[in-house]
């Protein structure tokens, strides 16, 4: 049955969010999500606003609705620690009026890492940065990620990111994101996912719940590692992530694929959102990638 699922894909400098959503009708998905530059720094170019107006024509004839279209913080922004602080605040600021400018309302951010303040500390100095950034009209909603709890992440427990919500000024504009392989490498069981989905209802509430990360996992379950392996062939397996992309509670939710790049090289987007839409597991998936990109070198939407 089709879902509302798709996958990180690319913002370019000579098409920004055109090419984004070029490169998701290429991989068959029906939403995607983005870094406005690179993930790792906060260089960011000018929006071109004739290019995001191409990009919202080609999403409204392809039945791509923006309310589903997710934008990724970069992740050195670290709110839960003080050092950068001012930084990071008008980073942030910057941040969500870009999301606007695009015409776009889910941003996803990672809480942070204490590094060493401990989790209270962390999480006040979260509730005072977000307090310092979110303005009480915006119609963007922060999506704070589940995290792995690698090193002093915060996030790794559902009780840390309600007590962000309660806290915050407009707690309306602050909602969750899940990811399926932080979830398991924090020690939630993707397994039993309805009594995960029954502990998020009552600890934060389930209309909270904005955007789906779907990976699987390198790792064991509650290794707290954070490192995301193809649909199928991780941890989590195959029928877990099945389910979780299929599950009613979460029909109308975008559902987005962060797997690994086959050989760091070739994008698994277009055959594992077909093994979720076929609901079959594909056991060839890295030879049908491989092939695929060997054969179609020219394809417009992949200049790697
Ligand atoms: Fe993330
Ligand atoms: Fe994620
Ligand atoms: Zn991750």
């Amino acid at each position: 049955m089709k879902e509302l699922l798709g996958s990180h894909v690319s913002f370019s400098k000579e098409k920004q969010m055109l090419g984004s959503v070029m490169e998701t009708l290429a991989y068959g998905g029906s939403t995607f999500m983005f870094y406005t530059g690179a993930p790792q720094n906060t260089k960011r170019i000018p929006l071109d606003s004739n290019l995001t107006l191409q990009a919202h024509n080609l999403m409204a004839q392809e039945h791509i609705n923006s309310k589903d279209v997710v934008v990724h913080a970069p992740y050195i922004i670290n709110l839960a620690n003080a050092k950068n602080k001012d930084f990071n605040i008008s980073f942030l600021k910057e941040e969500i009026s870009r999301v606007e400018e695009l015409g776009l309302t889910k941003l996803v951010l990672h809480p942070g890492s204490h590094v060493g303040v401990g989790i209270e500390e962390g999480i006040q100095n979260i509730v005072e940065a977000l307090n310092a950034s979110i303005l009480e009209d915006q119609k963007v909603i922060i999506c704070l990620e589940t995290m792995a709890g690698k090193g002093t992440e915060i996030g790794s427990h559902l009780e840390e990111l309600k007590a962000i919500i309660e806290n915050v000024s407009y707690p309306e504009k602050v909602g969750v994101c899940i990811d399926t392989c932080h979830l398991h490498d924090a020690g939630y069981s993707m397994e039993n996912f309805d009594s995960f989905l029954a502990e998020f209802d009552r600890v934060i509430g389930l209309e909270k719940l904005q955007v789906v990360h779907v990976n699987d996992s390198k790792n064991p379950f509650s290794s707290h590692k954070d490192r995301h392996a193809n649909i199928g062939y991780g941890e989590i397996g195959y029928e877990a992530l099945n389910r979780i992309v299929h599950h009613p509670k979460l029909k109308g939710i975008p559902k987005i694929l962060e797997t690994p790049y086959i050989d760091k090289l070739y994008p698994p987007y277009r055959f594992e959102i077909a093994m979720l839409e076929e609901e079959t597991f594909n056991e060839n998936l890295e030879m049908n990638v491989v092939s695929y990109y060997k054969d179609h070198k020219n394809i417009e939407y992949f200049d790697k």
